[in-house]
């Protein structure tokens, strides 16, 4: 990872503590666990490569007690990641069957400080606005609308964006004031795709 230019020592830490076996449901996985690789984590979703959530989380240069929405939950991983940097975080994901499995599985892990949403994160969750910052893990067809009026003034939006090639430019787009978005590009990645609407536990 740090050859791969992950720098931030509290995210190196974060990632070197949380043990991603945990995330991963097929034990036969298990010994692949901590290559760079994602795996399946159900409803035909995957855990993100770690390099990808080392990548995302140090663009979100997390102080303890922002208040952080993350769109995907997934696994969990990401969510462990981010409260390891003392992220104070909501997290949506519109998988029934995931979010059914995760928010107890991590509270169980001790994450309990963590507020788990089931719905769609194009929407966000407004009645907890204004973030510091919001990271999309999944691969966005568009910028949000109603995320960026969920951002604070200075706050930051981390979004793999679709490109031409099929793959996602990942962006930080920062709220300069209600009408200026300020934004940096950053190398590309592959996510599975950010989906409208929520899937209950027969899609
Ligand atoms: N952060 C996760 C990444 C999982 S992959 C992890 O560390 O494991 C991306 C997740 O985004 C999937 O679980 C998918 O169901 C979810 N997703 C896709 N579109 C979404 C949307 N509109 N709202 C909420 N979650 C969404």
């Amino acid at each position: 990872m740090e050859q791969k230019g992950i720098t931030d020592q509290k995210v190196l830490a974060a990632i070197d503590k949380i043990e991603r076996h945990l995330f991963i449901p097929d034990t036969a996985l298990h010994s692949h666990a901590y290559e760079n690789k994602a795996f399946p984590i159900g409803a035909g979703q995957t855990i993100s490569h770690p390099y990808t959530v080392a990548f995302q989380s140090q663009l979100l240069e997390v102080q303890p007690g922002d208040k952080i929405l993350e769109i995907g939950t997934g696994s969990g991983y990401q969510a462990a990641v981010l409260a390891e940097l003392g992220a104070d975080l909501y997290t949506i994901e519109r998988q029934k069957a995931l979010y059914d499995k995760t928010a107890p599985f991590m509270k169980a892990l001790g994450y309990k400080q963590i507020k788990f949403y089931y719905g769609d994160g194009f929407k966000g969750k407004p009645a907890f606005a204004p973030y510091e910052k919001i990271v999309i893990t999944a691969a966005a067809p568009e910028i949000p609308e109603a995320l960026i009026k969920q951002l604070r003034i200075g706050g930051r939006l981390i979004i793999p964006l679709n490109n031409k090639e099929g793959k996602q430019d990942m962006l930080r787009l920062t709220k300069v004031d209600e009408q200026i978005l300020q934004k940096e590009v950053f190398e590309q990645f592959a996510f599975v795709p950010m989906l409208r609407g929520e899937a209950g536990n027969k899609e």
